[in-house]
């Protein structure tokens, strides 16, 4: 879609929300919540798969932009044609009563557009992160889910993996003594000419990509929101890779029980870990936040001890599953539209730190 088509949609929002209102979509009982999967990339992929784990979820249509996806795709998943879009027949998913919520699984730039859409339509939403490319835009898209009644999630999907909700509450119980430092570092080495390096489509570089992560963790860890961050960029801009978009980045945050967090964001090196440092020790994940294989060791009383976790319920289908339960018992989602705000209004903050070459204060 055009800017000035997608500007029509945001500015109808009233009128076709509205619509939505009247057109209820009450949770449905005896089957699985119907998902919709927007975007058949390479995320949306892995997450078709998941749908065999789920107890609540189903996969029961697609869009796309390209034909030969929505055959391949709907022959494998036994996705009928007349439950396949594509992004100019998207709309019509109001009329079908299969689709009780859309995922956006797009480029970052489109994840406010078809959240919106799918809002008009009478759809709930499960929509990537980031959240989209601005705190405005999230905001909007808030409003959207609001006033059709619909739910809205973010797909942070670390909040669903047993090590990680061990470590929140290790955390919070003090296990290794208040949390003084958290350090939390996120990165891999990213190849060429995608979508990602294109700031149009992705708003952003490693922080909105990856670096999220870790921005996410030590606010899931500390439970707290930061009152100050300041931020340093680093990045080589005759590799062709980052003509728009920045390469590494650092951030250091306060938070209000006097907190320190250091992270970093990196395009063009490999990490995936966390460490939570109280006075009698550390917990520490590495990888932390990758789709498998998490670990976790522990230092308290002169002592590091690798930590293991039961496995549970996949992440994946352990997110999948709570946005169905939270349509079914119309409750609140654990990382809603709020939660998506919230990370975003930072990722402003960090990069107009890095920008102007100062501490931000955030209260
Ligand atoms: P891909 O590039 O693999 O897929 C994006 C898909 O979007 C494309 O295949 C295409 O699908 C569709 N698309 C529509 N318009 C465009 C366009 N102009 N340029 C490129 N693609 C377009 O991306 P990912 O699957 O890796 O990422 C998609 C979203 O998922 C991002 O927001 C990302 O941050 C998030 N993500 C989240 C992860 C997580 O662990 N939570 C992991 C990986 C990604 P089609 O051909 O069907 O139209």
């Amino acid at each position: 879609m055009r800017n000035a088509d997608r500007r029509t949609v945001i500015a109808g929002l009233g009128a076709g929300l509205a619509l939505a209102a009247g057109n209820a979509c009450a949770a449905p009982r005896g089957r699985k919540i119907g998902y919709a999967i927007v975007g058949l990339g390479s995320y949306a992929e892995l997450i078709m798969s998941k749908f065999a784990e789920c107890e609540q979820s189903r996969l029961v249509a697609l869009v796309s932009g390209t034909p030969d996806k929505l055959k391949r795709f709907g022959e494998k998943y036994g996705i009928p044609e007349s439950h396949r879009y594509s992004y100019q027949t998207f709309d019509r998913i109001r009329d079908n009563p299969d689709i009780d919520v859309v995922y956006v699984i797009l480029p970052n730039s489109m994840h406010a557009e078809y959240t919106v859409r799918a809002a008009q339509a009478g759809k709930h939403v499960m929509c990537e992160k980031p959240m989209a490319v601005s705190a405005a835009e999230c905001r909007t898209m808030i409003e959207a889910c609001r006033k059709a009644g619909r739910k809205l999630m973010i797909g942070y999907r670390s909040r669903f993996e047993p090590y990680n909700r061990l470590a929140i509450d290790l955390a919070k119980k003090g296990f290794v003594g208040p949390t003084q430092i958290i350090t939390a570092d996120h990165g891999f080495n990213a190849r060429p000419n995608q979508w990602r390096l294109d700031r149009a489509l992705s708003g952003g570089g490693s922080l909105m990509d990856i670096g999220i992560y870790s921005l996410n963790a030590v606010r899931y860890l500390t439970g707290e929101e930061p009152v100050e961050v300041s931020a340093v960029e680093s990045t080589d801009r005759n590799d062709p890779r980052f003509r728009t978009v920045e390469d590494r980045i650092s951030f250091l945050m306060r938070f209000p029980s006097g907190i320190e967090t250091t992270c970093v964001s990196s395009y063009s090196s490999n990490h995936n870990m966390y460490r939570v440092t109280g006075t009698e020790g550390w917990i520490q994940l590495e990888p932390a936040t990758s789709y498998e294989g998490q670990k976790m060791w522990i230092r308290r009383d002169g002592r590091t001890e690798e930590r293991q976790v039961p496995a549970g319920k996949g992440q994946h289908a352990g997110q999948l599953d709570h946005l169905a339960e939270c349509i079914r018992n119309d409750t609140k989602p654990l990382v809603g539209g709020e939660e998506g705000l919230a990370d975003m209004r930072l990722i402003e903050a960090i990069y107009r730190s890095a920008r102007e070459g100062r501490r931000i204060s955030l209260t």
